[in-house]
């Protein structure tokens, strides 16, 4: 799988440097908006959520 970058550090698939250790992630789409598409993934502040409906990923697990 390639590198997944994701600020969500409560969950148990996030690892140090933004990174996602999941086999899989299901993604929905982002009404919200995101960020520029040339900013660094390794620095972006973290994104806590308490469950996977305050992400827009529903692979999330709380830690
Ligand atoms: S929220 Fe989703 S993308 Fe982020 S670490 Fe968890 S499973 Fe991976």
């Amino acid at each position: 799988m390639p590198d997944v970058n994701c600020t969500v550090n409560t969950c148990k698939y996030w690892e140090d440097g933004n990174l996602c250790n999941a086999q899989q992630i299901v993604i929905q789409n982002d009404e919200e908006g995101g960020f520029p598409p040339n900013v660094n993934l390794k620095q972006l502040s973290a994104t806590p959520a308490q469950s996977e409906d305050e992400t827009c990923c529903q692979t999330f697990k709380l830690k």
